[in-house]
């Protein structure tokens, strides 16, 4: 799993494209990620009380690991990475510019 929670990505493909979000869930068994601000959706709250007017709620709707890559800042674009091993530990590396992500 290259990708954890907290960790910026950038979206490779569908309508938010280029975009790039943190990292707010990871869904190990379902292959998805959700994460702030793509693939938005509106949810139209009902008035809960009467008198309260029914809110609208946009809200982030998990993708598929598939469609993101890790954001590398030096890169200044989602790349791929791969695992290197750095004194006895994993790191994640940029496979572009070598930088420990
Ligand atoms: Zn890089």
């Amino acid at each position: 799993m290259a990708i954890k929670k907290g960790d910026t990505i950038q979206v490779r493909g569908g309508k938010d494209r280029g975009k790039t979000g943190k990292v707010l869930n990871v869904a190990k068994d379902r292959s998805t990620v959700l994460v702030e601000g793509i693939n938005l959706y509106v949810k139209h709250a009902k008035p809960k009380r009467q008198g309260e007017k029914g809110q609208k709620i946009t809200l982030p709707r998990s993708i598929a690991l598939s469609r993101v890559n890790l954001f590398c800042s030096a890169c200044g674009r989602g790349v791929r990475v791969g695992i290197q091993m750095e004194g006895g530990q994993k790191v994640r590396q940029c496979k572009r510019c070598k930088a420990v992500l």
